[in-house]
């Protein structure tokens, strides 16, 4: 899915998808996260008339709980703002240099830019890692190496 980014910018142009977790091989890499995300990709110029994508992943990230190892849901929702720069120089002093640039993450003007690609920069970085359940009741061996006396106590 490609796309000229400063055209689906200034056009307010919108795209949505999803991505399937098992696909990504860069995401499986890391661990073997599954579930299927929605992304929405929108196209919009901000104040300064920089043209802009506001991209959007949502969904449920099927894991697994680091205390039990047993499965676990994480619930994600979050929306990007990335500024498309013209030379690698402005995307650079943006990104680098003005920390009042307002610029929370920026790509350059392409007009073949890779949708695809830039939603799985953004699911990598949104990935949860050493999950556990708010509530677990396995016991992890590290509670058990901590508590031989509880044991103790019971044989007594
Ligand atoms: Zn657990």
């Amino acid at each position: 899915m490609y796309i000229n980014n400063v055209k689906f910018a200034k056009n307010n142009q919108r795209q949505t998808g999803k991505v399937d977790l098992t696909k990504l091989s860069r995401v499986q890499e890391i661990d073997s996260y599954s579930g299927e995300l929605n992304f929405e990709l929108i196209g919009l110029v901000d104040k300064l008339n920089r043209p802009t994508l506001n991209l959007r992943i949502y969904g449920i990230i099927h894991t697994l709980c680091q205390n039990c190892l047993q499965p676990m849901d994480v619930q994600i929702d979050n929306t990007s703002g990335i500024t498309v720069f013209y030379t690698e120089e402005q995307l650079d002093a943006a990104l680098f240099g003005d920390a009042s640039s307002g610029v929370e993450d920026g790509v350059l003007a392409e007009e073949e830019f890779d949708v695809m690609q830039l939603v799985e920069d953004e699911v990598i970085m949104l990935l949860p890692y050493a999950t556990k359940h708010e509530k677990c009741i396995g016991m992890s061996y590290a509670d058990k190496a901590e508590n031989p006396f509880e044991v103790l106590k019971n044989i007594i």
